[in-house]
């Protein structure tokens, strides 16, 4: 606005002096603002370089804790290698010390063996067990018409176990002697007594068996006194109680079958092996239980009992089935069972009119190298020899006998022959009702059946008489019942007679029968205490 009328110089001079002026300020304001940002870089700098302190500081303070925490491990990690050498060392003395005690275990086990077959042998190869069952409902029954106060004095209890190896027998009736007696067995089992605690004392006989000896154990009583419920277990309709859901109710035949099979699981697999046969004896008579028809169904055949050459019993073509564990076994029983004869008598609707034989045949397989190691083994060997079936064929059988001489010895095989089977049997024994003809008040067939039962009884009693006597005759051929039973209950096989008793007074005469049979069984041992020696095996050709 002031330019006006100004020369064009004085103009030019005007602006140059303004611009000079501006730029005077402007470097001074880029003096300032210079200044400034100095002063604030240097102090940036500052903070920063005391930053840098601090953070070096505080490494170095960290990587020194760093550091021992890392040494700390380390020697943690030391003293862990320490302790888990000591562990190592320790876990190998254990091993050491396991195996010992392993070895140790054995040779006590070997010694056990020695000593249980001394004390079974001690015990004599005979034994009397007597059970007294309870009272049941159907003592009350009397099956004549007979006043009531005699149905009360019936139904009274006239046998008790007195203790665990007495029975007592006290009775007086009007009109009668009073009788009061009692009878000595190895046990006697009172009417509480369970199926558990009378097996407990049936399997120390099963060790028996897998040392080679044969074993019998049979029940003995009228009907009605309880020898199926102890060899079977209880009876539903006909029916036994083998798949009962309540195992403790079941009798000796399944337990001695599953102990049979839990003493074989110890052994060295493939080495034994189980076959069965079930029997009966009806009329002196011996049927087939598990013969099949051509459909596969069971039907029951008759079949003989021989003798054979070398002195033993046996059954030609009779059923032998291999089972492979106790429910398979009891599976066949069953089927087998149904099939047995029956007849109602007075005494008790479901009488067993026939002798039930089950019998487990065990087959061992013998290595001739395992033969010798200890004396039991040299005991057992010999025995086993008795009954060994060799594998090898015939013709080689010949040349093997021919090139030794004396070679009728069993343990001279030994070197020669590796491998040799070796049958060792348990019968187990339902008999048929012990009970006199007036007392089941039976007629025609069944009094028949009624007389071969007492005939084939007293067979086996005199069978037991005679081995009693050691008479050098046992009249086992006597009937056909005996003669099945021959290698298990002579010879040094083991024999346990279950006398079965009904407590009743309706029963006392049959009770009395009973004991009496089996104070007789008992003398057999009682006369036979004594050690059998069994010669040593001579090793020497
Ligand atoms: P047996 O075979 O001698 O003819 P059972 O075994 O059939 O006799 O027994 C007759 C009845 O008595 C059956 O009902 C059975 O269950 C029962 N019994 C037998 N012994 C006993 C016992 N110890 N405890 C309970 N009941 C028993
Ligand atoms: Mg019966």
């Amino acid at each position: 606005q002031g330019l006006a009328g100004r020369s064009t110089n004085e103009v030019l001079q005007l602006y140059a002096a303004r611009g000079g002026q501006q730029k005077l300020q402007r470097s001074f304001l880029v003096t300032q603002l210079h200044r400034a940002i100095k002063k604030r870089l240097k102090q940036d700098l500052k903070s920063l370089h005391s930053f840098a302190l601090e953070l070096s500081k505080e490494f170095r303070r960290q990587s020194k804790t760093c550091l021992y925490q890392v040494l700390a491990a380390v020697q943690g990690v030391q003293l862990q290698n320490e302790a888990m050498q000591m562990f190592q060392i320790k876990a190998f003395d254990l091993e050491q010390s396991l195996q010992e005690v392993t070895e140790r275990y054995e040779k006590e086990k070997q010694k056990r063996k020695a000593l249980h077959n001394s004390l079974v042998e001690l015990r004599g190869n005979i034994r009397v067990h007597c059970r007294i069952r309870p009272l049941l409902p159907f003592d009350d029954a009397a099956g004549h018409s007979i006043s009531q106060d005699r149905q009360r004095n019936f139904s009274e209890k006239v046998a008790y176990a007195a203790d665990d190896e007495t029975v007592l027998v006290k009775c007086s009736r009007p009109g009668h002697a009073s009788i009061n007696k009692t009878f000595q067995f190895e046990r006697v089992y009172n009417d509480s007594e369970s199926q558990d605690a009378v097996f407990a004392d049936v399997a120390p006989l099963l060790t028996s068996l897998l040392d080679g000896y044969n074993v019998c154990i049979m029940a003995y009583g009228q009907t009605g006194s309880g020898k199926t419920y102890t060899m079977l277990g209880p009876q539903v309709e006909g029916n036994f109680a083998f798949a009962v859901e309540d195992e403790s109710e079941l009798g000796i035949i399944p337990r001695a079958t599953q102990e049979v099979f839990r003493l074989i699981s110890e052994k060295p697999p493939g080495t034994y092996w189980v076959e069965v046969s079930v029997v009966e004896v009806h009329n002196n008579e011996i049927f087939d239980l598990l013969a099949k028809d051509s459909y596969g169904k069971v039907f029951s055949i008759k079949r003989d009992v021989v003798t054979t050459r070398e002195g033993k019993s046996d059954v030609p073509l009779l059923t032998h089935e291999t089972v492979e564990n106790a429910s398979e076994f009891l599976h066949l029983v069953k089927k087998g069972i149904q099939l047995r004869v029956r007849h109602p008598t007075l005494v008790h609707a479901h009488s067993s009119r026939s002798h039930l034989v089950v019998t487990l045949t065990i087959t061992t397989v013998v290595f001739g190298d395992n033969f010798g190691t200890s004396w039991e083994d040299e005991q057992a060997s010999q025995r086993l020899n008795k009954d060994v079936s060799c594998t090898f064929p015939q013709k080689k059988r010949e040349s093997l006998s021919a090139s030794s001489s004396g070679a009728s010895s069993p343990v001279q095989f030994e070197a020669t022959e590796k491998i040799k089977q070796v049958k060792t049997r348990l019968q187990l024994v339902d008999l048929a009702g012990s009970e006199c003809v007036g007392m089941s008040g039976v007629t025609g067939a069944a009094l028949r059946e009624t007389s071969f039962i007492n005939r084939s009884l007293s067979a086996l009693a005199d069978v037991l008489g005679a081995i009693a006597e050691q008479r050098s005759h046992v009249p086992y051929r006597n009937s056909k019942l005996t003669h099945l039973l021959q290698d298990s209950v002579g010879g040094d096989a083991k024999l346990l007679v279950m006398l079965c008793i009904s407590p009743g007074q309706k029963y006392l005469t049959e009770s009395m029968q009973s004991l009496g049979f089996g104070t007789r069984a008992r003398q057999v041992q009682r006369g036979q205490v004594k050690k059998k020696n069994f010669p040593m095996p001579s090793k020497a050709k």
